[in-house]
Formats: C-alpha cells, sequence, structure tokens
C-alpha cells in the first residue's frame, strides 16, 4: 500500500492519506490532490512525499479521492522552500501553503479542472532593449562593483542616496541576466509597486517582463504562476512579496529595492516571513545572486555588509549633479511656547510653501497620522473614547463625522458631550485630515491632494492621487508614509514634515532607526533639476540625535549610535529576537496560563526571555494579547531554540486550560 502525505490549507504540518492502487501511476511529490478532513470538509492539498510507512495509531487511513493534477503544481525546489519558511518561522506548512499559492489553485472543483487551460509559451524571452541609457562613471564603477563583488558573496547591498540612479543599474543588470537566458525576481514593497515603476520596466523588457500584484484576482495570479510552472526561459518577474512563491526553474538574480522596508514582513496571517531574507533563502537554492538596493539600508543588512558577510556598494551623489536637499529644522516646543504656530504650521513653513506656488512647483506635507484628530478628550474629566473591542483610543474622522479604531474598523458615534460629565470635547493631535483643513484656509487657490489609507483605498484610487500630482494637476500633496514611497517627481520644490515627534516616540527599539530612514525618503522626495529642493523639518525635539543625523545626512553617524545601543541592549542585529505570542478571550485565565508558560520557557532560556507583558494594544477584536521575548544570541542553534520552544508549546498545550488558548510567533519581528 502507498500512503501520501498531504499538506492541507489548515494550520497543521501534513495529514497522512492511502493513495488506491489506480491513482498509484499519477500522483507524486508537489501533485494536488481532493481529499476529506473530518466527516464533511473536502480540501486541495498538496503531496508532499508518497511513501509505504502505515501511518501509526490510526485503524482507518482515509483514501485519496481524486488526483487534480496531470502534471505537479509544486516543483520539488518550492517544497523545500516551503519547508524552510515553516521551520524558520514557526509557522506550520499548512499556512505556508495557504501563503504560498494562489487562492484558485486551492480550491479546486472538477469542473474548473475541465475549463483550465495552460496558456503555453505565453513569455516571450526576446525583447526590445530600448529605453536604456548610457551609464555615468559613478553608475559604470558601482556597477563594475556589483558584479566583482558576486565573486566573493552571493549577497550584495547597493547603498545610493535617492535618486542617484540604482533603477538604472538593475535594468542593466537584469538585462545581462536575461541574455544569459536565467529569470530575474524584481522585488518591490506593495505600495512602490506603481505605475511609474511597471512602465519604466515595460519599456525596456516589453513581454519578458510579468507583473505579480497582491491586487490581481485568483484567476490573474494563477496565470503567472501557471506560466512560469511550465517554462524555464529567461524572463522578469516584477513582484511584492509573495513572489517568492511561484516556480522559479532557473533563477540567476534577486533584486530587493527599498530593502530597509518594514512592509516585507508579512505580519498577520503566518507565517510571517520576511521577503528580503526568503529571497536571500529562494537565490541560495537556486544559486542566483541577490542585490539589495535602497538609500537608507535597515540596520540588519548594513551590520553583514560591513563585517564583509555581504557586498557593499556605495552611490554617494545623485544623478546628473543633482544636490541633495537642504535640511531647515524648525523648533515647534518654542513656537508653540510663544503663541507663534499657526495650526500645525509654522510661519516658515508657511512662507516656503507660498513660495514654491508662486514659482509653479509642487509641494509635499508629511503627517505620519491619518483622521482629523489623534484623539478625543473630555476638556473636564480627561475621559476619552475608547474601542470596545480593542485596547486602543478611537481616531475622529471629519468626513464621516464618526469615530474609528485603527485596529479592528469598527465605527462609533461621536457623542455630543462627554457621557461622564456633560462637558464638551476637544480634538486632541493632528492628523492629515486636519492639515488638509488647514492648508486649504492658508492656500485657498491651491490644488490640494491628500494621500492616506482614507483616500486611497484602492489600487486605482491611489494610482490616481500620484497620476495627478506627477502631471502636475495638484499643487499640494499631503500625506502619510505613502508619499514616501517609490514616488519620483521633478517638480517637488518643498517637503514639509509637520511633526517628527510622533514616530520618534514610539515605544519600539527601532524607533530612531525608522524615524531616520522615513525623515530621508521623505526628504528625498525634494529637489528637481537645476534647483536644490527644500525640506522643512519640524520638530519638538530639534536637539535629539537623529534629527541631526538627518539634517547632516549623515548615515554613518546614525548607525554607529544605533549600533552602540543595541549591543547595549541585546537587540538585532547583534541578536535574534522572537515574540511568542499568547492570545485568549479570558483575561484572568491568560494572565495565569501565561506565569506558567513563561515559566516552562524560562527552565530552557533563563534570563534571555522577558516577560509575559502586556503588548502597546493588548486586546484586539476581543481577543486579550500577551507577549514574551526571547533575546538569543546569532550564535546560538535556530534549531535548538526551535525545538526547545515547540516542546514546550506541546507540553502547555496538554492542560485543559489551554484548550482555547492560541500559541504563535514572530521570529525576527520587526
Ligand atoms: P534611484 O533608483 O536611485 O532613485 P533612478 O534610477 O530612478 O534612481 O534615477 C534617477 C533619475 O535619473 C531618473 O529620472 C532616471 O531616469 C535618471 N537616470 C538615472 N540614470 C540615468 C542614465 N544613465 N542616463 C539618463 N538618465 C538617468
Ligand atoms: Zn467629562
Ligand atoms: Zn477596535
Amino acid at each position: 500500500m502507498r500512503y501520501a502525505d498531504v499538506i492541507l490549507p489548515v494550520p497543521f504540518e501534513t495529514f497522512t492519506y492511502a493513495v488506491p492502487p489506480q491513482m498509484e501511476e499519477h500522483v507524486g511529490e508537489g501533485f494536488r490532490v481532493l481529499v476529506e478532513l473530518g466527516k464533511t470538509k473536502h480540501y486541495v492539498g498538496v503531496v508532499l512525499r508518497v511513501h509505504t510507512t502505515p501511518p501509526q495509531g490510526v485503524s482507518l487511513v482515509k483514501p485519496v479521492l481524486e488526483v487534480l493534477d496531470d502534471e505537479r503544481s509544486v516543483t520539488p525546489q518550492q517544497l523545500r522552500f516551503w519547508q524552510w519558511i515553516a521551520a524558520y518561522y514557526l509557522s506550520p506548512l499548512g499556512d505556508v501553503y495557504k501563503a504560498a499559492m494562489p487562492g484558485s489553485m486551492k480550491k479546486e472543483t472538477k469542473l474548473a479542472k475541465r475549463q483550465r487551460q495552460t496558456k503555453n509559451g505565453k513569455i516571450q524571452s526576446s525583447y526590445a532593449a530600448t529605453g536604456l541609457s548610457q551609464f555615468s562613471p559613478a553608475q559604470q564603477q558601482a556597477y563594475d562593483e556589483i558584479l566583482s563583488s558576486w565573486r566573493e558573496t552571493d549577497v550584495t547591498l547597493l547603498h545610493g542616496v535617492t535618486s542617484s540612479g540604482k533603477t538604472e543599474i538593475y535594468i542593466h543588470l537584469i538585462r545581462e541576466m536575461l541574455a544569459q537566458g536565467r529569470q530575474v525576481l524584481y522585488l518591490l514593497p506593495e505600495i512602490a509597486l506603481t505605475t511609474q515603476i511597471t512602465e519604466r520596466l515595460h519599456r525596456v523588457f516589453g513581454d519578458a517582463m510579468m507583473v505579480y500584484h497582491s491586487k490581481f484576482t485568483d484567476r490573474q495570479r494563477e496565470e503567472v504562476y501557471r506560466n512560469l510552472l511550465s517554462t524555464s526561459k529567461a524572463f522578469l518577474i516584477l513582484g511584492v512579496r509573495s513572489s517568492v512563491f511561484l516556480p522559479f526553474n532557473n533563477l540567476g538574480l534577486v533584486i530587493v529595492d527599498e530593502e530597509h522596508e518594514t512592509s516585507y514582513k508579512q505580519q498577520e496571517p503566518a507565517p510571517r516571513y520576511h521577503a528580503r531574507s526568503a529571497a536571500i533563502m529562494l537565490a541560495r537554492q537556486h544559486g542566483a545572486k541577490v542585490l539589495l538596493g535602497t538609500a537608507t539600508p535597515s540596520m540588519e543588512t548594513l551590520h553583514l555588509a560591513r563585517q564583509g558577510r555581504y557586498g557593499y556598494v556605495r552611490l554617494t551623489q545623485r544623478f546628473a549633479d543633482m544636490q541633495l536637499p537642504d535640511i531647515e529644522v524648525v523648533d515647534i516646543a518654542r513656537l508653540k511656547f510663544q503663541k507663534r504656530m499657526k495650526g500645525a504650521f509654522s510661519q516658515r513653513l508657511i512662507d516656503e510653501i507660498a513660495a514654491a506656488l508662486e514659482r509653479g512647483e509642487q509641494v509635499i506635507l508629511f503627517q505620519n497620522r491619518r483622521g482629523f484628530s489623534s484623539f478625543v478628550q473630555c476638556r473636564q474629566c480627561g475621559w476619552v473614547p475608547r474601542c470596545e473591542h480593542c485596547d486602543v483610543s478611537l481616531t475622529y474622522h471629519k468626513r464621516t463625522h464618526a469615530l474609528s479604531c485603527h485596529y479592528c474598523g469598527a465605527t462609533y458615534v461621536l457623542p455630543e458631550r462627554c457621557p461622564q460629565c456633560g462637558e464638551v470635547l476637544k480634538m486632541v493631535g493632528t492628523g492629515t485630515e486636519r492639515i488638509e483643513e488647514q492648508v486649504q484656509k492658508f492656500f485657498p487657490e491651491a490644488r490640494i491632494a491628500r494621500m492616506d489609507l482614507d483616500t486611497a483605498t484602492t489600487r486605482s484610487t491611489y494610482e490616481q492621487i500620484i497620476g495627478d500630482f506627477a502631471a502636475g494637476q495638484t499643487d499640494i500633496l499631503i500625506g502619510t508614509q505613502m508619499v514616501t514611497k517609490g514616488l519620483d517627481f521633478d517638480r517637488v520644490s518643498v517637503v514639509g514634515i509637520l511633526d517628527a515627534d510622533t514616530m520618534l516616540n514610539q515605544p519600539d527599539f527601532r524607533a530612531y532607526e525608522r524615524t531616520f530612514h522615513v525623515l530621508m525618503q521623505v526628504a528625498g522626495r525634494a529637489g528637481r533639476k537645476g534647483r536644490r529642493g527644500k525640506v522643512i523639518l519640524q520638530t519638538r525635539s530639534a536637539d535629539s540625535p537623529v534629527v541631526q543625523h538627518v539634517v547632516e545626512n549623515d548615515f554613518d553617524a546614525m548607525y554607529a549610535e544605533q549600533m552602540e545601543e543595541r549591543t547595549i541592549f541585546h537587540y538585532p542585529p547583534q541578536n535574534r529576537l522572537i515574540y511568542i505570542y499568547l492570545r485568549h478571550r479570558d483575561a484572568d485565565l491568560l494572565n495565569h496560563v501565561a506565569e506558567d508558560y513563561a515559566a516552562a520557557l524560562r527552565k530552557h532560556f533563563s534570563d534571555q526571555l522577558l516577560g509575559p507583558d502586556r503588548p502597546p494594544v493588548s486586546r484586539i477584536s476581543s481577543f486579550h494579547i500577551r507577549k514574551m521575548i526571547l533575546k538569543v544570541p546569532l550564535t546560538a542553534s535556530v534549531t535548538q531554540v526551535r525545538q526547545c520552544l515547540l516542546a514546550v508549546q506541546q507540553q502547555m498545550m496538554q492542560r485543559p486550560l489551554c484548550t482555547n488558548l492560541n500559541i504563535y510567533y514572530d521570529v525576527d519581528p520587526m
């Protein structure tokens, strides 16, 4: 008798099914099969292996109901990649399968099978290499350095200031790789994958390029997936995080653009993988090279580059002698005290905006918070409306005249007066909506647009806002972090950062690093050919080292300072972090279990384990959350750490109290 270990889209490893004799010929590793789980549920699973060992302790092994493929849908290399993700990120194989394949391939019916057509031969590997530019000397040198670094290491960091011509270098490298008949994966963060970059690459690579976006329909994604499965031709995939799961056959190069972007880390649901680490692993499997590109490298990547484990290539000048912007700090603590602020604006910023508009140039205003105010508060007793399901205060949105929870999305009516004492409520803090209102007041003639999660709700509204701005139909663009991503405008001469402090004051060891990245990226939007751009940075922390490092564009000083701090407190990149989360509806029970859980873990990890603690938001959608932090040295064996964690989990889950306890891990959290 043959048995198949099958991966199903449920949070477990594999399930074993019997292979009926008539199917033996037709089923193998990577084939999709239809099976039954429990009494009524049918699933499409993927065969991990076929063997002859009967499962132990099971009286009746269910049969495979149907083999859905004539050829395998998942390659052996992909399966090994899934197993690596599952093991490293402490996530069940079933969850990896869910993330890895287009939805339509996981719920195939017989009907769909008959209707399915593979569109072979769609990929063209010839293209007219138009739109290629001549390198500047600096670019040529960087290009040569990248190639020679790859003789020593497989991964190289290209650290080039904004607009230094990195993308142009990628284009040349891609062309070279395609000419050698190899495949290329170009990864971009979700939000940076805009029409701008797609069109730029399409001009050069035409039909040898395919785009893989999470906003595509299941069918579109399946089409890309199947196209790749059936070919080892050379082509370029321009894709987001999840494109690391595509069935590459002949991968030669992976480019991770904006490698510092925290959105490369999947937060929810499992697997909580980092696309940069996954891409490096994928490349290793294929014997491919990796180029990590950014203007602001992550501490992790820079650390490895400094140690010589990655190649390190720098571009310090903008292309065509464009100057980096002039950054002017405005101390709003002092202005507030002197009552000289106009809403959220200093006179300096208003003057610069007015001058830019006068010259027919554009302005970007950055405020890292959406909504109208950050929260609402009673003038008298200090009452603050909070979400019923989450442990957070609510944000007021003027357009809808409602309070909304930015964690679970619940909305509430804004009370007329304080329900506790009847006093009037005041709006505290400033969001993008309020900024927009103030700008309209100061500049009634200007054409203003706002870009945040409330206005750019879909891909098309997002592209519309960017398109209008790029075409010069908008004068002032107000936005959250969205405005910092992958945009290349040459009419922007002034950038205003309204308040750098909210980012800086976040309770997270990466707050400085992140603030530095965001400020540098926003500032990088300013500047046009022929004239130096201006950045007005409003802050209450004018003396903070990070603000000084931004002004001086001093990456190395920021890195040195942060490295010192991280080392003292055993944070990455010197140490590895694993967060262990426990979730339950009952707070008392959870508190109790969490203490026991931590005690069990301390037997293995002693003082490397911190907690249990309440995370900053300790209740989301009615689930209470407790968090433990494990700090392990980089030298510790990952396999051993994982075994200990899973052993403790198994031991705890046997306790009756833990029946409805939910445990999950976040490895290398961001
Ligand atoms: P980065 O990716 O570092 O932000 P880009 O590659 O987008 O930089 O280059 C910045 C600008 O300079 C773009 O408008 C690009 O078209 C232009 N540019 C870069 N390299 C060249 C080149 N070799 N010849 C002509 N224009 C170039
Ligand atoms: Zn009150
Ligand atoms: Zn909520």
